[in-house]
Parts: C-alpha cells; structure tokens; sequence
C-alpha cells in the first residue's frame, strides 16, 4: 500500500520509512505539514496517511482540518503520531478527524497491525463506493440498452430548459418511436425485439455529439435532447432518420431494418418541460399520422 508520512525530524523520518518499507508499504515523504497538504490534493494521493502533530510551516492537526474539510469520496485514514499523550491532545486530533493516533516513539508491532486496521476500513470504503455508484448507475440507466432511463433523462432536460433560458443557445427535443415495432416482437419474438431495441440505440449514439442527451423515455420511445442548435436543427433529426432508415441492425433473426417517427420542440421563451414535452408529442403523432418514417415539428412542418 502506499502511504505518505508527514515528518519534520530527519532521523524519525528514515526510521518510519525503513519499517513501512521492510513491511512492503510505498513511502512517499513529506518534510512538513504544508508539503502533505499539496501531496493530498493531489488526484492520485495515498489512501493512508501517517502525520507528525508538531511540524514547521503547518501542523499535523491543520492538515486533518483541511483534509476533512475537503468534499471527496474516498478521504484517506489518517493516524497521529505524536509525542503528546495527553488525553486533551488525543481527543483534539480525533475531534479534528483523525482515525487513529500513535505516540512516539512508537512500537513497530503496534505502527504495523494500526496500519493494518486502517487497510481493512479503507478497502470496505473502497467497496461501499463501488457498490454505491453501482447503484447510482442502475438507478439512472435502462437496464436493456444502457442509456439514461426516464428519470435520468428528465433531470438532463430540467437542467438544459434551465440553462436555455439563461443563455438561448438554441434547445430542440426530439421524441423518437420506433415504428411498427410490435410487429418485430410479433413476427421474431421479444428476444430479437430487445436486440433491435439496443441496434436502435447504438445507432442514434454514433450520429449525437458529445453534448447531447439521449435516453429511454419507456418502451420503444426514446427522447433526444440537442442543445446549441440553430438552423441545423432540422439536418440533425432527419439524420437520425435516415440512418436508422438505411442501417441493418444485426439480430438472431438476421439483418432487420426498422424506421422511426420524430416530434421535435424548439424550445421557446417561456416552455417548460410539460409543455414541451407534449408540443413534441403532438408532433410525433402527426408524423405517424403521415405515414411514419418522417420527422414533423410542432410547427407543422414535416419531412
Ligand atoms: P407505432 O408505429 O404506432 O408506434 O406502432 P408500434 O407497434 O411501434 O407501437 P405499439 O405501442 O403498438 O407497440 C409498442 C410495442 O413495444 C409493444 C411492446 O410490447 C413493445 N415493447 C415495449 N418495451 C419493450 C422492450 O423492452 N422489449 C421488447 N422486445 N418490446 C418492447
Ligand atoms: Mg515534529
Ligand atoms: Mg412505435
Ligand atoms: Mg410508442
């Protein structure tokens, strides 16, 4: 593991090291508070920190201040080493948000199973975040095809109606459906439905910029969201119509082509996302009405 030892004393420092070392630990030095510091905001910082309360430039306590007070996922487990054994000085190290402390000088036995403590909690943080931003991601993504769900996709819209009416950068909705697509689960079952369902979605992915959003609004109804459009707002949805129109999507079944139906909003002074969603809906239901594979606005414009 690597650790990082904050020292000031020379001869302390080559000592903790020599014993982290010899127990198999990476050491990287720090001759005083204020170099621990800059080493701990560093992105790739140990995880286990072993700091000298008493230091020049910054003490050992400051450090843990500034640390706890640092809004990161993983903070680092932190161990006091120090000469005061003072009930008072230890519980103003804990109280600061040290994990645990030492008193110098210290016993190699106790330094290594304390470090092994904090080995076992950091891995059990290490394994709760994993576990919590798993969660996190299938609380936002649709299982089947990976992209945003409903709720994820909603909260980006919110978040770009908010922005468009700040900046007017140009925002244009487009509510994708697939079309005639209980046919596909009629004809090939719902196996091959779910394969055209995730083609569908690797394709309007390949054609969206880095910017855009693009999410599962449910069933085989999918909502783009483009922002900074102007004039090549119309290009862009009949581009995804096309090329979905055009692409052979692989299936167990074999190649299967499939076309979709789009109602887009441009959004407006004043929309918000009620509105905009069922303008854009509207629009979708005319573009079914006009013989499917076909883009319509909510200005009765279609293509
Ligand atoms: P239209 O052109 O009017 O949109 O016709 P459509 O057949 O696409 O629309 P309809 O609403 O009649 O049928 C949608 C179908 O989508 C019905 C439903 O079983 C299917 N579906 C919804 N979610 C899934 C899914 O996750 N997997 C599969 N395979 N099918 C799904
Ligand atoms: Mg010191
Ligand atoms: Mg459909
Ligand atoms: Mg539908």
């Amino acid at each position: 593991m690597r650790i990082l030892i904050a020292e000031d004393d020379l001869t302390s420092r080559i000592l903790l090291a020599a014993v982290l070392n010899k127990n198999g630990h990476d050491v990287v030095e720090a001759v005083n508070g204020a170099e621990a510091w800059c080493i701990l905001q560093q992105p790739d910082t140990p995880k286990l920190v072993i700091l000298d309360w008493m230091m020049p430039v910054m003490d050992g306590l400051e450090v843990v201040r500034r640390v706890r007070a640092l809004e990161v996922d993983s903070p680092p487990y932190i161990i006091m080493l120090t000469t005061r054994d003072e009930k008072a000085d230890i519980i103003a190290g804990l109280d600061a948000g040290a994990d645990d402390y030492l008193t110098k000088p210290f016993h190699p036995g106790e330094l290594r199973s304390r470090i092994e403590v904090g080995r076992r909690l950091i891995e059990m943080q290490t394994e709760l975040l994993k576990a919590r931003n798993a969660l996190a991601h299938e609380a936002s993504h649709d299982l089947l095809t990976g992209i945003l769900n409903r709720r994820a996709i909603q909260t980006a819209l919110s978040r770009e109606l908010s922005r468009e009416h700040r900046q007017h950068g140009g925002l244009a909705v487009g509510i994708c459906d697939i079309d005639h697509f209980k046919k596909i689960n009629d004809t090939h079952g719902h196996m091959v439905g779910d394969e055209v369902l995730c083609g569908f979605v690797r394709l309007i992915h390949s054609c969206l910029r880095d910017y855009d959003h693009f999410g599962r609004f449910g069933g085989e109804e999918f909502l783009v969201i483009a922002s900074g459009v102007n004039t090549d707002v119309k290009n862009l949805f009949e581009r995804l119509k096309k090329i979905v129109a055009e692409s052979p999507i692989p299936t167990r079944a074999g190649n299967l082509f499939i076309t979709i139906s789009i109602g887009v909003r441009i959004v407006q002074e004043n929309d918000t996302m009620d509105k905009l969603l069922s303008a854009a809906d509207t629009a979708l239901y005319q573009a079914k009405g006009s013989g499917r594979n076909c883009v319509c606005f909510d200005d009765n414009t279609c293509a």
